[in-house]
């Protein structure tokens, strides 16, 4: 029995690339998270912007071994605060060290800074 079975979200599964039922879906398996979090080391930093604003800077995880926009979404919720994600340079804005120091670890990164 699926989780929404019965209800108005119970949809079958469908592939996101091709639109076909999944069990139809010949697309080949995204790439998985090639790099284990405790093989990398996330280097935390405060660094200043414009007009005064702080951010939280976070880099050394490159992007094709791990999945950078969940993560940087994942650390906005931790932290309550807005962020971007560019050139696998995550940015919270505000001042967050040790909620995202402590996230980080939670997944397994080790973490410098
Ligand atoms: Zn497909």
């Amino acid at each position: 029995m699926r989780l929404f079975e019965g209800t108005p979200l119970d949809r079958p599964p469908r592939c996101e690339e091709c639109g076909e039922l999944e069990e139809e879906c010949t697309c080949p398996p995204p790439p998985p998270l090639v790099i284990p979090p405790e093989k990398q080391t996330a280097r935390l930093a405060i660094e200043k912007r414009k007009k005064g604003k702080v951010v939280t800077v976070v880099t050394g995880m490159p992007e094709e071994g791990n999945d950078l926009p969940a993560l940087l979404t994942r650390l906005k919720s931790v932290c309550g605060a807005g962020g971007t994600l560019k050139d696998a340079v995550l940015e919270i804005q505000g001042r967050h060290l040790d909620r995202v120091r402590a996230e980080l670890q939670k997944i397994g990164y080790r973490v410098k800074g």
